[in-house]
């Protein structure tokens, strides 16, 4: 800042007239620069009665010696930056990688393919070996392979060359089983937390605003540097606009069965059908066709993963299966009836034509199948 104050001069001293072609004066001690416009005799001469006018500027945030404040922004900023070891960097951990270097963080990455021109492209470091990568001593083990290779993965860290209480972190798209995994094989002194960001590569392409991000803090030490690293990881998420969701891993796996599961099923069913595009298409059709877009291109192990490691996926299909089942008897139902009217000349009174049963809610027996009385009016 530059503050600027008059300065009372003679316009008879010649002293002033010297002073005032000075065109700078820094006086480092007092952090202040006196500036004054060059002036000619002439004005003095036009107005000898007048007192000159001088200008001082003072640089009140002159460069100190030595800038603290830039510093303690500096530490600051430094203090909430992690290096995150990214294990598994396919298709989702290179896409969450992108968003970690953005925010400034350091990222090591392994897989069992050779991304090391990938990684170097993001601006990653790849590691063939996990003992080079464990010896860097990441803050987080982020473990972004497919669901089924987990374990072997997890197994085949040295985790004897990380940090004590370094923190791990899964985003597998089911929760009970990582953190049962994580409790099994890691040493108490590692801090665990469970998360799944609930969107991919497909629906996060735009952006994360809005889009939900579930974590379980499973098992976090009370050190402040260890609670403060676990907001760090999750503030990145934060920042990215994602909507904080904490839940357990349990309340996870009930949700994700009954929507994400049920949603890639009905992707997985529809690409099948290998629909078409045509030149009628309802907003409806169109939601469909980007269904299969959003849950084709997942991995098959991806979908695999979320219906044999949690346990609600199988009454999900079952459930399914009953619906459709449960649909078709109210068409032929139907259809059954318009062929007595036409066989027997009216429907037959005292009839009940069956309608589409409702269906158990999660785990409770299924209810009776109802029926509809049909009257003689021939509507
Ligand atoms: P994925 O097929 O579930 O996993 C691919 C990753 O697993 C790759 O890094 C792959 O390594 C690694 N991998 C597979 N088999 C392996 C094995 N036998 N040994 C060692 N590594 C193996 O696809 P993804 O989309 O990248 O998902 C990664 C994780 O993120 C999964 O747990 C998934 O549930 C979760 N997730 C994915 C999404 C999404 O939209 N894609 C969203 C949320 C969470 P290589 O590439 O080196 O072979």
């Amino acid at each position: 800042m530059i503050s600027f104050s008059s300065v009372q001069s003679t316009s008879a001293a010649g002293a002033a007239a010297t002073a005032a072609r000075t065109a700078l004066l820094p006086n480092h001690n007092s952090h202040q620069l006196l500036f004054s416009f060059p002036s000619k005799t002439s004005h003095f001469h036009c107005y000898p009665h007048r007192r000159q006018q001088g200008l001082r500027i003072r640089a009140i945030d002159a460069a100190q010696p030595y800038d603290y404040e830039a510093y303690l922004v500096n530490r600051f900023a430094q203090s909430t930056k992690l290096k995150i070891a990214v294990i598994g960097f396919g298709n989702f951990g290179q896409f969450l990688a992108k968003a970690f270097i953005r925010q400034g963080h350091t990222v090591f990455a392994h897989s069992r393919s050779n991304y090391a021109s990938i990684a170097q492209s993001l601006g990653a470091a790849f590691f063939f070996d996990t003992h080079d990568l464990c010896e860097q001593h990441p803050d987080v083990i982020l473990l972004c392979t497919s669901v089924i290779s987990t374990e072997s993965v997890l197994r085949s860290l040295p985790i004897q060359r990380l940090k004590r209480n370094t923190l791990f972190v899964d985003v597998l798209s089911v929760k009970e089983f990582p953190k049962n995994i994580f409790l099994q094989f890691l040493p108490t002194h590692f801090d665990i937390l469970c998360t799944h960001p609930m969107f991919g590569p497909e629906s996060g392409k735009n952006g994360w605003q809005n889009l939900p991000f579930v974590f379980d803090k499973v098992r976090i030490g009370n050190e402040d540097s260890r609670l403060s690293r676990v907001e760090n990881f999750l503030d990145i998420f934060k920042k990215e606009g994602c909507r904080m969701v904490e839940m357990t891993c349990t309340e996870h796996d009930k949700y994700a069965a009954g929507s994400q599961f049920i949603t890639h099923t009905m992707g997985r069913i529809l690409e099948k059908l290998q629909l078409d595009s045509t030149p009628i298409n309802t907003k409806g059709y169109e939601t469909l066709l980007d269904l299969v877009e959003n849950t084709a291109s997942d991995s098959f192990d991806l979908y695999y993963g979320l219906f044999m490691y949690n346990k609600n996926a199988m009454e999900q299909i079952e459930r399914l299966d009953l619906a459709f089942e449960s649909l078709k008897q109210e068409l032929f139902g139907h259809l059954h009836e318009v062929l007595r009217k036409q066989l027997f000349g009216k429907s037959e009174v005292g009839m009940r034509r069956p309608v589409l049963a409702k269906l158990p809610k999660n785990g409770t027996p299924l209810l009776p199948a109802q029926s509809e009385s049909l009257g003689n009016n021939d509507n």
